[in-house]
């Protein structure tokens, strides 16, 4: 089962990998954006980071509510409200618990996505971070159908983000920024893709 203080570690564990990745997210949004998702993430997480610093974690709804509150309100651009949107959905999927089996994190998670797409927008192949969250959610959830336990089915999940967002390259962007570009935005892999991907090996680093 996952705790408040698991879900604290997949929160510390994400701000060092993005931080750690920081200037890579940059480069990637250079070539279809503005240079700046690498700076937004890290900035976000780094927040995160102190308002867990502040205090301690509480039950983990409450954990992940002061998450995406603290993202939506330090990052601008689009990942701010939509990382933000994604854990404020995930928290309210975990209400009511202290510690959270498999199947309500998957479905928790679930709601996360539901509450990127109703924000942004986007759909599968769009070439937005919902082409590495959704097919990891998908894997999830085959993976706890056939009996594993939330270690197996997060590192499933993260398998299939980092294959999400490597299909995210020949793709032509239809939402955010990297849309602008038009066919120009193919032959480039997506940053929201691939921070997405980062948050889910991070979940698969640090949980249960
Ligand atoms: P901005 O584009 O405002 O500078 P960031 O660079 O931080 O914001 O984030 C860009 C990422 O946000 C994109 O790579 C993409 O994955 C994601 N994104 C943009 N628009 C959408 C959308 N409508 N739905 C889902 N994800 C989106
Ligand atoms: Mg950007
Ligand atoms: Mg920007």
């Amino acid at each position: 089962e996952v705790t408040a203080e698991g879900l604290e570690r997949w929160l510390r564990r994400f701000a060092d990998v993005v931080h750690d990745h920081a200037a890579e997210l940059t480069e990637l949004d250079s070539a279809i954006g503005d240079a700046d998702h690498g700076s937004n993430m890290d900035r976000g997480m780094r927040a995160v980071v102190g308002a867990l610093d502040g205090g301690a974690a509480g039950a983990p709804d409450a954990l992940l509510k002061k998450t995406g509150m603290t993202l939506v309100s330090t990052v601008g651009g689009a990942s701010g409200p939509l990382y933000g949107t994604f854990f404020l959905r995930v928290a309210g999927g975990l209400v009511g618990g202290q510690a959270v089996d498999a199947a309500t994190l998957g479905r928790a998670l679930r709601a996360g996505l539901e509450g990127v797409v109703a924000r942004g927008r986007a759909e599968p192949g769009d070439k937005t971070m919902v082409d590495a969250l959704a097919p990891a959610l998908d894997a999830y959830d085959a993976a706890v159908a056939g009996g594993a336990g939330i270690a197996d089915a997060l590192s499933a999940a993260a398998d299939a983000a980092e294959e999400g967002c490597a299909a995210t390259i020949p793709l032509v962007a239809r939402k955010g920024r990297a849309s602008y570009l038009g066919p120009r935005s193919a032959g480039h892999q997506d940053p929201g893709a691939t921070s997405t991907a980062l948050l889910l090996r991070s979940a698969a680093d640090s949980l249960p």
